[in-house]
């Protein structure tokens, strides 16, 4: 069988030729002692797209959250989230686990939310009671099948927490998905927030990495939680270069990341017994529903996978579907069609039974 079409996640991208040669020339130095040049370089970028003070490289976008977690938040503390956020389903409870601290979550349309769902939450001084410190978006959201949050609806929520003297940060793991699609430059969704987390490793093709941006107070304070969990890295600027190259050349491609998760979406939409979930698709994301007459989702996932298909259950009937660098428009019709004739086999076995 030829390779397969794996659209698990935007995460399984390989580094392409040209990257791995930018990476192998990298200048290095101990970014622990003092700096590594080609880490110095991409934290300063970071800065600049971003409009911020100052950034920090990181490991992963859940060490870049859970510091921010940290420079917000204190034991006793809670943030304020939407119930299908990546921090609060895939990063192990680490607020809790690491810092002490809890979650009030909000419960968002596809990660859609509005400043009225919080306006009730922020717990009164009382001594019963953990203290609201911080409001937490996420844009492009994961879990809402990379829809953008509404401009508007941002900068609302920010307001109303400035307001009244929370924190806010933004999870923009794909920050980078939401500026090329909406055509909003990254730096005027991040004027909203104190801190901005970004990834490199999602769709920009990078191998490892994201940063953290805020004002250089914050950010200096960033770098001693990045030590305390393990973060400090010594000759990183080999895999910081992978992160550079990627900012300077896979930025504008996302388009074609999107337009793909559109095809897809058609030849899903045109598929009886699934339904997609948003109908719409804003970023590079795909996730529908699995009728249970036909199959479970993880049934379905099974079957598109000895087809030669990857596909994410994220749910006993959700399936996700990633486009990214490494699939071709050819690819992402070849899914469609194995997507399509997949789910017609199940209907036919569930007509017979
Ligand atoms: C991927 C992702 C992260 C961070 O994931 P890591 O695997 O730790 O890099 C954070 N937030 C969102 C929304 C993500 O999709």
């Amino acid at each position: 069988m030829p390779n397969p079409i794996d659209l698990r996640s935007d995460t399984v991208t390989k580094p392409t030729a040209a990257m791995r040669a930018a990476m192998a020339a990298a200048e290095v130095g101990d970014d622990v002692i003092d700096v590594d040049p080609t880490v110095d370089r991409l934290q300063r970028r970071c800065a600049e797209l971003l409009d911020k003070e100052a950034a920090l490289f990181v490991p992963s976008g859940t060490m870049a959250n859970q510091i921010a977690v940290r420079l917000h938040c204190q034991p006793g503390d809670e943030f304020i989230c939407d119930v299908e956020s990546h921090v609060y389903n895939y990063e192990q409870g680490a607020f809790a686990q690491l810092t002490g601290v809890a979650t009030r979550t909000i419960e968002g349309r596809c990660g859609v939310v509005n400043v009225e769902q919080f306006q009730d939450l922020i717990r009164p001084d009382n001594e019963h009671m953990v203290r609201t410190r911080m409001v937490w978006l996420e844009n492009t959201h994961n879990r809402g099948a990379g829809r953008i949050q509404p401009y508007q609806n941002t900068a609302d929520i920010c307001r109303w927490a400035g307001q009244h003297g929370l924190r806010r940060h933004l999870d923009g793991a794909r920050l980078f998905n939401a500026a090329v699609a909406g055509g909003i430059a990254l730096h005027d969704w991040a004027q909203h927030f104190d801190t901005v987390s970004v990834c490199f490793s999602k769709g920009l093709g990078a191998p490892v990495g994201s940063a953290l941006s805020g004002p250089r107070e914050l950010i200096r304070l960033a770098r001693r939680h990045r030590k305390v969990l393990g973060g400090g890295m010594r000759q990183a600027g080999i895999i910081a270069a992978g992160a550079l190259y990627a900012l300077e050349h896979h930025v504008d491609r996302l388009a074609e990341d999107h337009a793909h998760a559109k095809l897809l979406a058609e030849a899903i939409r045109a598929v009886e017994g699934l339904e997609l979930q948003p109908p719409e698709i804003d970023t590079n994301m795909v996730i529908f529903r699995v009728d249970p007459a036909l199959a479970t989702a993880a049934q379905l996932a099974a079957a598109l996978q000895q087809s030669g298909v990857l596909v994410l259950a994220i749910g006993p009937a959700k399936i996700r579907a990633v486009t990214h660098l490494d699939v071709t428009e050819a690819d992402v019709r070849r899914a469609g069609e194995i997507i399509h004739q997949t789910a017609a086999r199940y209907r036919a076995d569930s007509t017979a039974r």
